[in-house]
C-alpha cells in the first residue's frame, strides 16, 4: 500500500497585510498538524494563497505528486476567487472544500473589526464555493468545526474515497479467460473503463497460469498451508485437494504481482489444464486485499479491490457477493447471498472451515473452499454496470443478519440480509436500476464514500435507501439518462 497525503491550501489575499497573513499561516499549520493526528492520512500545509500564480503553482505540483491523493481548501479570510480559476481549471486531484473556521465561538468582548477581517471564513468560503460551482468542479463540501469528531470523521471518510480514486487510477486487472458465455451484465467497455476509472483490464492465457502452477514447489505449498491452518479450521481429510488450491493461489498471486495487478477474474468455463476451480485460493487472495470477480466479471473484481483499499484500517470487511435466493415468509423477508465458492472470509462471523465438496458446475474435481456465516450489521451492496456510453454505480443500504437457519447442507459461505427499504421494494429498485447479480458487500465503506468516489471518477451514482420507491427512482433514472446523454 502506497503512503498518501492530502495538501492543505488556505485561501487569502495580500490586502490584509503581513501580520494577518502570518497569523493565518500559523493557524493553518496548527490545524494541519492537529488533523493529521486524528485523520487516516496526513494533512500537509502547503500555502496561504495570495495570488493566482501561487495557487496555480501549488495545484500543478499536486497534480504531479503521486503521494498527493487530494487537496483540501479553506478560506480563513476572503480570497477573491478569480485568483483560483486557472489553478482549479487544471486540477486533476480530488478536491474537498472544507468550510470551517479557526475559532469555535464569536468572542463577545474581543470582537471588533480587526477580528472580523481576520476571521471571515463565512464570507471567504462563499466566494470560494461560487467558483467551484461556476467551474462545475466535482468537489466534496464539508462544513463544521474542525475540532469536532463528527466533522473530522467526515473528512477522514472523504480521504478514503479519494484514496479509492488513486487506487482506481492505478488498477490493473488480470483476466483468465473471457466472461461467461451469453452473460450480459458482466460485459463492459474496457476502453471506457480505462478512460474514466483508470483500469487496465487485460487477459492472460489459462495455459500460462497452469505453467506457473507447475513451477510451484512443495515447500511453497507447505508455507501457505501453515497460513491456512493459522486462520481456518480444516473440516476435511482431503489434504491433497487443499494443497492443490494452495498451488493455484501461489501461481495466481505470482502472476498478478509480476504484472502489478491488484485484481483478477476467472471463469469456470475456461479452466483448461486445471483440476479445480479456484475456491479457497480466490477466497484467501481476497482476504489479502486482492479483488476478485467470478465468471469473468472484471468490473466487480476491480471494484472489490478498490473498496477494500478504501476501507484500509477500517474493519476490512468487504467481499465479492452474489444475490442467490430469497426467503419470502411474511415478516422474515431476506436475501441469501453466496457464490459458487468465492466469498471473502473478511465478512465471516466465525472462524471459517475448509471443506471439500463436489461442484456441479464446471466439470472439474471437487474443490476446497471456505465455509462460514456472514456477520450481522449495517452494510451496503454496490454494483457497477455499463449502461452504454457510461458506467452506473448502484449502491443499496442493507442490514445483514445472522442467517435465520443453519442450512447444514449448503456447502458455501453465506450472508443473509434485509435490503432497504424492504426486500420486495428493494428488489424492485435494484432491478429498475439494472443492478447486477454480482456486487461488493461492505460493512466498512459507506454509501457516502461511494458517492464521493463516483463524483471523483465522473460516473453515475444511484443510491437505494430506506426512503426509496420504484416510482421516484424511475423518474430519477429517466432524468439521469437524459443528462448523461447530453454530456
Ligand atoms: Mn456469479
Amino acid at each position: 500500500m502506497k503512503t498518501y497525503e492530502f495538501w492543505f491550501i488556505v485561501g487569502s489575499q495580500c490586502l490584509y497585510g503581513p501580520e494577518v497573513l502570518a497569523t493565518v499561516e500559523t493557524r493553518a499549520r496548527e490545524m494541519a498538524e492537529t488533523l493529521s493526528e486524528v485523520l487516516p492520512y496526513p494533512v500537509v500545509y502547503k500555502v496561504t494563497a495570495k495570488s493566482a500564480g501561487e495557487i496555480t503553482d501549488t495545484i500543478k505540483e499536486a497534480n504531479y505528486h503521486d503521494e498527493c491523493a487530494g487537496i483540501i481548501t479553506w478560506c480563513h479570510t476572503f480570497s477573491p476567487s478569480k485568483m483560483w480559476i486557472n489553478g482549479l481549471a487544471s486540477l486533476q486531484k480530488p478536491w474537498c472544500h472544507f468550510a470551517t473556521q479557526y475559532n469555535r465561538e464569536i468572542p463577545n468582548e474581543e470582537i471588533d473589526m480587526d477580528f472580523m477581517n481576520l476571521n471571515q471564513a463565512a464570507h471567504g468560503d462563499r466566494e470560494h464555493g461560487f467558483i467551484g460551482a461556476r467551474l462545475r468542479s466535482p468537489r466534496k463540501i464539508i462544513a463544521g468545526y474542525w475540532r469536532d469528531a463528527a466533522v473530522q470523521a467526515r473528512l477522514g471518510s472523504w480521504m478514503k474515497a479519494a484514496v479509492g480514486a488513486a487506487v482506481s487510477k492505478n488498477m490493473k486487472v488480470m483476466r483468465f479467460g473471457d466472461n461467461m458465455r451469453e452473460v450480459a451484465v458482466t460485459e463492459g467497455d474496457k476502453v471506457e473503463a480505462q478512460i474514466k476509472l483508470g483500469w487496465q483490464v487485460n487477459t492472460w492465457p489459462v495455459g500460462e497460469l497452469v505453467h506457473e502452477m507447475d513451477a510451484v514447489t512443495d515447500p511453497d505449498i507447505d508455507a501457505l498451508m501453515d497460513e491456512y491452518r493459522a486462520s481456518y479450521d480444516f473440516a476435511t481429510d482431503d489434504i491433497e485437494t487443499v494443497r492443490y488450491q494452495a498451488r493455484e493461489e501461489i501461481a495466481i498471486r505470482r502472476m498478478m504481482d509480476r504484472e502489478g495487478c491488484a485484481a483478477f477474474s476467472d471463469n469456470f468455463q475456461d479452466l483448461y489444464g486445471m483440476r479445480q476451480l479456484p475456491g479457497l485460493a480466490s477466497q484467501h487472495l481476497m482476504a489479502l486485499g486482492y479483488g476478485y470477480g467470478g465468471e469473468g466479471d472484471w468490473k466487480v473484481s476491480a471494484l472489490t479491490a478498490i473498496i477494500k483499499a478504501m476501507g484500509e484500517n477500517g474493519n476490512g470487511a468487504s467481499a465479492f457477493m452474489e444475490d442467490y435466493t430469497y426467503h419470502l415468509v411474511e415478516g422474515q423477508e431476506y436475501s441469501l447471498g453466496a457464490h459458487m465458492l468465492e466469498v471473502c472470509p473478511s465478512v465471516a462471523a466465525e472462524r471459517p472451515r475448509i471443506e471439500v465438496h463436489p461442484l456441479g458446475i464446471g466439470d472439474r474435481e471437487p474443490p476446497a473452499r471456505l465455509v462460514f456465516e456472514g456477520k450481522p450489521g449495517k452494510a451496503i451492496v454496490a454494483t457497477l454496470v455499463d449502461m452504454g456510453g457510461r458506467f452506473r454505480l448502484v449502491v443499496q443500504d442493507i442490514e445483514a443478519v445472522k442467517p435465520i437457519m443453519p442450512m447444514p447442507n449448503l456447502p458455501v459461505a453465506r450472508v443473509m440480509w434485509k435490503a432497504m427499504p424492504d426486500l420486495a421494494t428493494g428488489i424492485e429498485c435494484w432491478i429498475t436500476a439494472g443492478g447486477a447479480h454480482h456486487s461488493v458487500l461492505s460493512y466498512d465503506v459507506t454509501a457516502e464514500q461511494l458517492r464521493d468516489w463516483a463524483r471523483i471518477m465522473d460516473i453515475e451514482f444511484v443510491h437505494i435507501t430506506d426512503g426509496s420507491t420504484p416510482e421516484k427512482l424511475e423518474e430519477e433514472l429517466l432524468i439521469k439518462d437524459l443528462i448523461w446523454k447530453l454530456r
